[in-house]
């Protein structure tokens, strides 16, 4: 610093922070400048350019500066050897549920980190109106992972139990929740709503029809995410889906789970795609896997995906239930269950970067190894060898491919070694 005048070092951030909005902001680097980190030798996968291969990255004020076949390890100050590695875009969760201490659920979202390479979570609904605030101001504020929300169309947010959030409706009140998206835009998607029989009992699509006057109250154009999975009957299931606008989207769409009298009233109903589904997939409605403890049935997505209502994302729906589960449902391995099933790496990885960066549309370039993009990156193994699988319902299916997290960097600097000083805020 003691090399640069004052006027120098603004200038340069100036010129820097001009580059960002305008996506080119390896511009403001010189030839002499060292990269903070060099990240050698990966395998690099981002679907979003079509690139796979062999490639250096050079990481700068943690964005991403160079990608390039040879980056010397002395141009930079510090270095990852990643040969023999995946190296991929962080991977962005777009339904978790990171509200530690504010639900009964939560799971701090940096200590997901090394189990999931995700350096994006999306809270998928833990708080309501009462609560927002508290997430923003004790979670989001310190913690290094990128967070965005859903808000619940219940004020109280997620109550797992001992009474689920809307066996009362009144608790959903929509100029509440309208007035939360109105002051959050940067930090909510939209609103997140429960119509499982087991939390809405027999409220039909009054919790849902709240949740849409909500989205269209705020005044911008915010999205549904709606929680499916043993609703009250197999009528009500196409009535949802038939009331979801395009861009809102449906989670744990691959749900084998049963209603409170033990019926099956999911997109897959006797062993056949409801018609209503494929017309919501067909009008931009969004699938979100949103596997969790209870909500991943392979019989249902093995009907669901070759009838054409594949997945537009893979999420976890982790928390601290469901992360004791047999199912694993830590992002990485429901990705290996969705390669068992015949998707492509670059599939998965699509639809656990890029895809949900593009549904958040909060940060450019995020869920991408552009240059310009925000340096957020995980190394995995890409393990070969027979893998087994189980969903929520205990279905068993074998793979070849497993992913295996390894490390990962957020905005530039690594989780654990190589320590970086000075830290970073993310
Ligand atoms: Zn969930």
């Amino acid at each position: 610093m003691s090399a640069l005048s004052r006027r120098e070092f603004l200038l340069s951030a100036g010129a820097a922070s001009m580059a960002v909005v305008s996506g080119a902001a390896h511009a403001a680097m010189g030839p002499a400048d060292k990269f903070d980190l060099i990240i050698k030798g990966g395998d690099l996968i981002d679907p979003s350019q079509s690139l796979r291969g062999r490639r250096d990255i050079g990481i700068r004020w943690g964005i991403i500066e160079a990608v390039d076949a040879e980056i010397p390890v002395e141009r930079g100050l510090r270095s990852i050897d990643a040969a023999g590695r995946l190296v991929m875009p962080g991977l962005v969760d777009l339904h978790s549920h990171v509200y530690p201490y504010g639900s009964a659920i939560g799971i701090p979202p940096d200590e997901l980190v090394q189990f999931q390479g995700t350096t994006t979570v999306v809270s998928a609904g833990d708080a309501g109106v009462n609560n927002l605030a508290a997430l923003r101001r004790f979670i989001v504020a310190q913690s290094r992972a990128r967070i965005y929300a859903f808000v619940h169309i219940a004020n109280n947010g997620l109550s797992a139990f001992p009474v689920a959030e809307l066996y009362n409706i009144d608790n959903a009140q929509v100029e509440a929740c309208a007035m939360a998206l109105a002051e959050n835009p940067d930090f909510l998607l939209g609103v997140k709503v429960r119509m499982s029989e087991n939390v809405i009992f027999k409220h039909g699509l009054e919790p849902l029809k709240r949740g849409i006057k909500a989205c269209e109250l705020c005044g911008w154009p915010a999205r549904m995410m709606v929680h499916i999975g043993g609703v009250e009957t197999g009528e009500l299931m196409s009535q949802i889906l038939d009331l979801l606008r395009p861009g809102d989207i449906l989670t744990h769409a691959y749900s084998g789970a049963p209603n409170l009298n033990g019926a099956f009233t999911n997109i897959v109903q006797d062993g056949r795609l409801l018609p209503a589904a494929l017309a919501a997939k067909q009008r931009g409605v969004l699938f979100d896997v949103g596997h969790g403890g209870g909500s991943f049935d392979f019989t249902v997505a093995e009907v669901a995906i070759p009838g054409g209502c594949g997945p537009d994302t893979i999420s976890s729906d982790i928390h601290v239930f469901s992360g004791n589960t047999p199912g694993m449902p830590f992002l990485p391995n429901v990705m290996g269950k969705f390669l068992a099933m015949g998707l492509s790496l670059e599939q998965v990885v699509s639809m656990t970067t890029s895809a949900p960066a593009k549904i958040i549309g909060r940060a450019p370039k995020l869920g991408t190894l552009q240059l310009g993009a925000p340096a957020d990156l995980a190394i995995m193994d890409l393990v070969e060898g027979p893998a087994s699988f189980v969903d929520t319902r205990g279905n068993k299916r074998d793979g070849k491919l497993q992913l295996k997290p390894v490390q990962t960097v957020i905005n530039g600097v690594p989780f654990g070694r190589p320590y970086q000083s000075p830290f970073s805020v993310r």
